[in-house]
Formats: C-alpha cells, sequence, structure tokens
C-alpha cells in the first residue's frame, strides 16, 4: 500500500459527527443576523497581500509571521485572508457600497493564520462576522454588542460568556497615550520579554495585550488609555456604556484591552469566556473609522466583530448544550425481500414528500430482518418502518420503537403520515 497523504497541519476535517452541529450553529446564526436586517458579503479567500499589511498593520503578530502568502504564477504577491475585515472594506471601496452609505453586512467563512496549533486554535478556521458602515454611534456601536449578546442567548450559553470593553480614543489622543506608556515602560525594561521589547519600538500599545505573567504584573500600574481620552471618544464611551445599562447587558471595563489589529479606534471590545483554557476570546470587535480612507476610500465611520466559530462550537460541546442539534435520521425505512424494495423506495419518497423536513433513511444493500434492524438502530432514528411481503400485500407498515420502551405498533399505510406527524410533532 502506498503512503498515505495527511491533511495540513492546524487544518480540520469536518466529519460528519460534527458537521450536524455546525450546520446548527450556522443556521441559527444566519437567523439572528437576519432578525436585525444585515445582508450576507461573500469575498474571496484570497487577496493582495497588500491589504492586509495596509489594513492589520506591518507590526502585528499576523503581518509579521502568521500569514499564508505566496507567489501567484504571474509574481503577484497573494495572502489567504486571516480575518475578514479588510476584504470587507475592499469589496465595500471597490463596488460603491461604502460610498455616502449605510451598510449592514455579515459574513462567515474559513481563515488562515500560521499559528502553533492547540485547542480552540488552528490554522484554518472559520470565523462569523458583522461589519456595519456609514455610522457614527454610539447607537450602531450598541446594536453591534447587543446583537452578539443576542447570539450568546439564543445557545444558551449568556451565563458563560462576559463582555470586556474599553475604548481607544481617537489617533491623536492615543498618539499622547502612546508617549506616557513609552516612557513607563521603557523604566521597566529589564521586565520585559524580548517580543514586548520590541513592541516598545514599534507598537507599544500591544504590549498591553501581553499573555506572558511577568510582563503582565510589570504592567499593573501602567498608565491607563482611558485616562487619555480625547473628549468626543470619552462622550461616545459614555454614551455606550448608558445604552448597555439601558438595554441590560452587563460588562466589564478592561483598561489594558487593545486589539492584535492595528485599525481599531474608540470602542473595543471581546466576548470572553473561562469554559475554554487558554484560547479564552470568542468574539472580538471594535470600530475602525479610519480603515474605509486608509484603503483608499471616501472616510466612513465603521464597527463590527468577528467570532470564532471552532471556539463556539467547542463551548457547546464542552458545555453539553447540543440537545437541539437535529439528529441525521428520524425516520429507518427496511425493505424485506426483493419484491418490498421498490414498495420500500416508493414509500420512502412519499413520506418526504408529505411530511417536510422528516429525515429518512431507506435500507439499501438487502438483508434479513435482523441485520437490517442492527442497521437501524446504529443510525439515529427513533422509529424503524418494517415492512415484508406481507405487509406490503395488507397495505400496513410495522412501526418498531428504537429508543422507547414500546411494543411495536401495525399502521395502516393510509394512516402513517397522520402518524409520524403526531410522533413527531413538538
Ligand atoms: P487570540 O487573542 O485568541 O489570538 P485574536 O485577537 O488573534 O485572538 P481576532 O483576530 O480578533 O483574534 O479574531 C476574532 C476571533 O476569531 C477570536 O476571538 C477567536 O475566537 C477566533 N480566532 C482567531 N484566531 C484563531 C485561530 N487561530 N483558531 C481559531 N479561532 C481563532
Ligand atoms: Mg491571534
Amino acid at each position: 500500500m502506498s503512503k498515505q497523504i495527511q491533511a495540513i497541519r492546524g487544518m480540520n476535517d469536518c466529519l460528519p459527527a460534527d458537521s450536524g452541529i455546525w450546520q446548527w450553529v450556522e443556521n441559527k446564526l444566519r437567523q439572528v443576523v437576519a432578525s436585525y436586517g444585515y445582508e450576507e458579503l461573500r469575498t474571496p479567500i484570497v487577496e493582495s497581500t497588500d491589504l492586509f499589511k495596509r489594513s492589520i498593520g506591518e507590526v502585528t503578530d499576523i503581518v509579521e509571521k502568521e500569514m499564508y502568502t505566496f507567489a501567484d504564477r504571474n509574481g503577484d504577491s497573494l495572502t489567504l485572508r486571516p480575518e475578514n475585515t479588510a476584504s470587507c472594506v475592499r469589496a465595500g471601496n471597490e463596488h460603491g457600497l461604502i460610498y455616502n452609505q449605510q451598510q449592514r453586512i455579515w459574513y462567515m467563512g474559513p481563515m488562515f493564520r500560521h499559528e502553533r496549533p492547540q485547542k480552540g486554535r488552528y490554522r484554518q478556521f472559520h470565523q462569523f462576522g458583522i461589519e456595519t458602515f456609514g455610522i457614527n454611534g454610539p447607537d450602531v456601536d450598541a446594536e453591534v454588542i447587543m446583537l452578539s449578546a443576542r447570539l450568546w442567548k439564543e445557545f444558551g450559553i449568556s451565563e458563560h460568556v462576559t463582555l470586556e470593553l474599553n475604548s481607544l480614543g481617537s489617533n491623536q489622543a492615543r498618539a499622547i497615550y502612546r508617549d506616557a506608556l513609552v516612557a513607563y515602560l521603557t523604566e521597566r525594561k529589564d521586565q520585559l520579554d524580548e517580543d514586548s521589547i520590541r513592541r516598545l519600538e514599534s507598537n507599544p500599545l500591544r504590549v498591553l495585550d501581553s499573555k506572558n505573567p511577568e510582563v503582565q504584573a510589570a504592567i499593573h500600574d501602567a498608565p491607563k488609555l482611558i485616562d487619555y481620552l480625547d473628549d468626543e471618544s470619552k462622550q461616545h464611551f459614555e454614551a455606550l456604556c448608558q445604552k448597555l445599562d439601558a438595554l441590560g447587558i452587563q460588562y466589564r471595563i478592561n483598561p489594558k484591552l487593545v486589539r492584535g489589529l492595528d485599525y481599531y479606534n474608540r470602542t473595543v471590545f471581546e466576548w470572553v469566556t473561562d469554559s475554554l483554557g487558554a484560547q479564552g476570546t470568542v468574539c472580538a470587535g471594535g470600530r475602525y473609522d479610519g480603515l474605509v480612507e486608509q484603503l483608499g476610500g471616501k472616510a466612513s465611520p465603521a464597527v463590527g466583530f468577528a467570532m470564532g466559530i471552532e471556539r463556539l462550537v467547542l463551548m457547546l460541546q464542552t458545555l453539553d448544550l447540543t440537545d437541539e442539534v437535529p439528529k441525521p435520521v428520524d425516520v429507518y425505512v427496511t425493505a424485506l425481500g426483493e419484491s418490498t424494495e421498490l414498495y420500500s423506495m416508493k414509500l420512502s419518497e412519499e413520506l418526504r414528500d408529505s411530511i417536510e423536513g422528516l429525515r429518512v433513511l431507506m435500507h439499501c444493500g438487502g438483508g434479513n430482518l435482523k441485520k437490517q434492524m442492527k442497521r437501524a438502530d446504529k443510525s439515529t432514528a427513533s422509529l424503524a418502518l418494517v415492512l415484508g411481503e406481507s405487509e406490503m400485500q395488507a397495505q400496513q407498515v410495522v412501526v418498531k420503537y428504537l429508543r422507547d420502551d414500546m411494543p411495536q405498533e401495525q399502521i395502516n399505510r393510509s394512516d402513517l403520515v397522520a402518524f409520524l406527524n403526531s410522533y413527531f410533532k413538538d
């Protein structure tokens, strides 16, 4: 036998055992955004490398070391998208969706980052996200956060996630803060790690985001961004907090919250959980009022978030909140004897015609009753319909309960649809 080829490290197959929960999650996400009037924007997974360099920032983990970048056959530098905000802005500018307009859009799909694979961190992962354009807020900031809060409610995980909130202020205010932070960090340079020392020169705010406990201790008393906010950003932030209070959305102000991408200003937020271990951020977002112009469009305010679907799925599985996920099969239809095969096939088709959404698996491959019932048991079906020569003659079916301790029943074929409708109603 020749050697089997394996999947790329950090890139996962979604096997049938998991695809049910994925579909269920994706459907719910679509329903929620639809209920807020958002529309989908689908962009290619490959973009010009420059798009991400110009938006995410040259001195960020993503651009420095995580991008899948390669030369196209004509020599152009292309990159598998590491996130989708830049692509949305690129597409919005290119197609005139943002110019003098308000837009509310959502997206879902694979993203690629060359990170060290571990639980909740992969090289191909999936994000669901929303972006709004043309609205200054803070009303729309509150809407974006409210929408994310509704997601947790829908999935039953509200008690397991916490909202952390901060404001990065204007670019000018951040520049003043930056100087204060650099002065503070320079005095404590000996307590910083190599990464943080490098960042101190290139992107000092990112030092606040360090996960290294020693660095965290060193920055414990660092100056706080929130004390440096310009008046307008301060008002924006206070108004947002008031709206969240009025909406009953709880949050924790985290003055050290900065995002790993350069384009954010004013509002930034993360939904974090302690049910996932180290990879605790499920959803992250904020305002990025400068990005549209930075990528060549007419300036337009914007706010959005991105959520990691793997982390959400992991949470639902860890917390055992998957009861609502539909089973792949509801009814298993057997066919005993060659003469009944076509009859079973037609009956199965009739059930699919009559009962919307019913999942009917028809036995193929023959075999005796024992063999067919074993297959039925192994499927997720709750009922098996047993059909043999005599049932066919009598225009009846035998219903066997596969998951309940109940005696089998003989049912007239003409009553079958009504019977199944009543059995599966809830
Ligand atoms: P982290 O701090 O966990 O590295 P990040 O700041 O890099 O996250 P964002 O770029 O803001 O993350 O992406 C938004 C969300 O996408 C994250 O909160 C997370 O849920 C998910 N995510 C990011 N990177 C990965 C990855 N490599 N594998 C799985 N999910 C990811
Ligand atoms: Mg990251």
